[in-house]
């Protein structure tokens, strides 16, 4: 079977081609910006290979079913392709980040269903009516695969009241939807998953708590294989401090800022979503950089390092908390996966937790699961490379054997 793996931003898409007898993605890449005047899109048959083929093209795609037509000619090229037919695409599987409590599975799409995104998606202003454009498409073109909708929020649908809950007044839950719901639940399911197995532990009695450090970031706590808490809330602006979003800040600087500065909302939704994080105190929020300008003395990049590390430690005693027991400490996404001087400060003062990592370990690059720790570690510390979209494909196909 082979899935074609589609995540759709308003002005763009990414995607990517699943073999699942092997589950190595065919190809993958993305189109960018469109709408506008010129925009761009990447190929990559055999992605991460040693035969890897790239095409990088520079158009106007005036809408998301033209950047679609062009990916799938690619995919059927002569000199690039990787299927014969198009027929071969055996089904769709969408990533859609916001499923409130009406989607708590992953499903096949249905009018019904598509109806049901668009009612939650005042939830998620930017992300659901974009996600709706790409079933669309896919749909269209590619009438005979069925699509199936993965939903980032579904991994957490598990947490108690007590968890997901704010201490607001009750009837802003029943009235309006405010609760915690989460993201990247993709991720935490597939990273949690992927330790329990790595060491040799049944899924369903396995404490952990996921990092997932990308340009958003999110931790969950993990509880006999359900999620019982996780840091982003009712959107993923909430939790630990990211690239560019403040994550929790005292909710009323909001009104302050509202009165003192005159701030619209609007104003104030893009000051901590796009102006905040690392951003907001370094200037930068591409790790990389940031370490680069640590290493040559900017002060500014040294705190916000400093920051992130801070905001991270303490979600993470705070899972401990929630926990009791913990059997892994996991850290995936760009950050997770590659920083090891990130993992080194987070790790750093949490002996009496149990955790302790090999310098030597953490400090080899590696793009494969492994253990930080010395092998008789109370709380193991993993780096567990992340795959969404191989998570994705996998929840389309037990979805359709069903
Ligand atoms: P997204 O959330 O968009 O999926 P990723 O999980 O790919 O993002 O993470 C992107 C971030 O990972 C980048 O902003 C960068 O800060 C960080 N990153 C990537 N490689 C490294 C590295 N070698 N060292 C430190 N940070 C890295």
């Amino acid at each position: 079977m082979k899935v074609l793996v589609i995540n759709c931003g308003s002005s763009s898409f990414k995607y990517q081609l699943i073999d699942m007898a092997t589950e190595a993605a065919l190809c993958s890449g993305l189109v960018e910006r469109i709408g506008e005047s010129m925009g761009n899109l990447v190929y990559k048959a055999a992605p991460g290979t040693d035969h890897e083929k790239k095409v990088a093209k520079e158009q106007p795609f005036p809408n998301h079913t033209a950047g679609m037509q062009a990916v799938m000619a690619l995919l059927v090229d002569p000199e690039v392709g990787v299927i014969t037919s198009l027929d071969e695409i055996n089904a769709v599987g969408h990533r859609i980040v916001q499923g409130a409590e009406k989607f708590q599975a992953a499903c096949v799409v249905t009018d019904a269903v598509k109806a049901g995104i668009e009612e939650v998606a005042p939830l998620a202003p930017l992300h659901n009516p974009a996600h709706l454009q790409g079933i669309e498409v896919a749909q269209k073109l590619l009438p005979n695969a069925p699509s199936v909708v993965v939903f980032d929020t579904e991994f957490h649908a598990t947490m108690p009241p007590k968890a997901f809950l704010y201490a607001v007044p009750y009837e802003l839950y029943k009235e309006n939807s405010v609760r915690r719901y989460g993201f990247h639940g993709t991720s935490h399911r597939f990273v949690a998953e992927a330790a329990a197995t790595f060491l040799n532990k049944p899924h369903d009695s396995f404490n952990v708590i996921t990092c997932h450090l990308g340009n958003g970031c999110s931790l969950a706590a993990v509880e006999n294989g359900k999620c019982v808490d996780t840091s982003m809330g009712m959107t993923p602006l909430a939790g630990v401090m990211m690239g560019t979003r403040s994550g929790d800040i005292d909710p009323a600087i909001l009104g302050y800022l509202a009165k003192h500065k005159n701030m619209t909302s609007a104003q104030l939704d893009d000051m901590l979503n796009k102006k905040s994080g690392l951003k907001g105190i370094c200037g930068m929020n591409d790790m990389r950089d940031i370490h680069t300008a640590r290493e040559s003395g900017d002060e500014k990049a040294q705190l916000a390092f400093e920051m992130f590390c801070y905001s991270i430690r303490k979600c993470i005693g705070a899972y401990f908390a929630v926990l009791g027991r913990v059997d892994a400490l996991v850290f995936t996404a760009g950050i997770g996966e590659n920083d090891d001087l990130l993992r080194e400060e987070v790790c750093k003062y949490l002996g009496s937790f149990g955790i302790s990592i090999l310098p030597e370990v953490n400090h080899k690059r590696s793009g494969d699961i492994r253990s930080l720790s010395p092998k008789d570690a109370r709380v193991p510390v993993l780096v567990v490379p992340t795959n969404e979209e191989l998570a994705i494909a996998r929840a389309t196909q037990s979805v359709l054997s069903k």
